[in-house]
């Protein structure tokens, strides 16, 4: 196991280069390891290590550092927090409750990763099926890698936003009890909260709208890496209830919180295209964001032109100022380099007088 942890570990490594000319050798190496590693692991094993680490990398570490924070410095966070002083401990029970939310958060997360290794051993060990995904010693072209994660993330927003409507929220069905009950029983969402419910609906809101969208179209085992980067960041941040979160996520943070605030009335799927659709967002919905992030990217395009503008008119002037001075040296040269008259013109040796 500590073999193939490091070995992921050391795949991400070849990723992290920023210099250009390594880029090429940096994927060939990639290639190599990706390859070294798929024969000599096996797929289940890497398959479940890679998807535990990404876990742990890119949710539960600043998951934990945000829950961290709020207990140190909980005037500082509240300064930060979208519900203010609603969402930061105030007592020791406070802190003991986080954590047991933390801790059904971990737990419902390992019950997914069982699912998701009982369903590959079913498949490939007793079925005698291909693997849920697709685990090849090749990597994915870029195209394919982007296509499917695209896709896989519009198909998430899809069942995300029906499942959580009309399954989770419908009338009075014991599922919307477990969901009340549970993830909203805590009015200010945390990081942790993103995966804290009755293990049903958990599996139902949470889990299935990744691993289906995954399953159908048979991700590559990096694609369904990066598609779970973008979805481990995506509920770390949204949930955090954090009002400095800029651009597109500080939109999707807000309309987290407000489905909080309000008990569940709106702002069912995590990047609200789907809620602007139906008319069911709570505050400022997807169109507003798009407008706010493209008046932001004129806004600094502006600001840069402006001040490429500045520069040009400080150069030129400064290039003004001194053109006297040039015109001063060259002058001097000039008449360092005046040619000496006639008389000076010295002996001609070929014809000596
Ligand atoms: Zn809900």
């Amino acid at each position: 196991m500590l073999d193939t942890i490091i070995s992921l570990s050391g795949l991400s490594l070849f990723l992290t280069s920023s210099n250009s000319w390594s880029t090429s050798l940096n994927l060939l190496f990639f290639s190599l390891t990706w390859g070294i590693l798929i024969l000599s692991h096996p797929p289940l094993r890497i398959e479940l290590i890679g998807t535990i680490v990404i876990r742990i990398f890119t949710f539960w570490i600043p998951s934990i550092l945000f829950l961290i924070f709020d207990a140190l410095f909980p005037s500082l966070s509240a300064n930060v927090k979208l519900q203010l002083t609603r969402a930061v401990p105030t007592s020791q029970a406070d802190l003991i409750r986080r954590s047991k939310i933390a801790g059904v958060a971990m737990g419902n997360m390992l019950l997914g990763l069982t699912l998701q290794g009982g369903i590959e051993y079913i498949l490939v060990h007793v079925l005698k099926q291909k693997s849920m995904l697709r685990i090849a010693s090749t990597l994915p072209l870029p195209g394919e890698l982007i296509w499917g994660v695209a896709r896989s993330l519009i198909l998430r927003e899809v069942l995300a936003y029906y499942i959580h409507r009309f399954a989770l929220h419908a009338s009075k069905t014991q599922l919307s009890r477990y969901h009340k009950c549970w993830q909203h029983s805590v009015s200010a969402p945390l990081s942790v909260v993103s995966h804290y419910d009755h293990p049903i609906p958990y599996l139902l809101y949470r889990w299935m709208p990744v691993m289906v969208p995954a399953m159908l179209f048979r991700l590559h085992l990096l694609s369904f890496y990066v598609l779970l980067i973008a979805v481990s960041v995506e509920e770390c941040i949204t949930y955090s209830g954090y009002s400095v979160i800029w651009s597109m996520l500080g939109g999707a943070t807000k309309r987290t919180d407000k489905h909080f605030a309000t008990g569940g009335k709106g702002n069912y799927a995590p990047w609200g295209v789907l809620d602007w659709i139906h008319g069911t967002t709570l505050g400022s919905d997807v169109k507003e964001d798009v407008e706010e992030a493209v008046e932001k990217h004129e806004a600094r395009k502006e600001k840069k032109e402006r001040k490429e503008r500045k520069e040009r008119k400080e150069r030129k002037e400064r290039k003004e100022r001194k053109e006297p001075n040039e015109t001063k040296e060259r002058r001097r040269l000039r008449r360092r380099r005046k040619p000496r008259s006639s008389d000076d013109e010295g002996i001609d040796l070929y014809f000596p007088v």
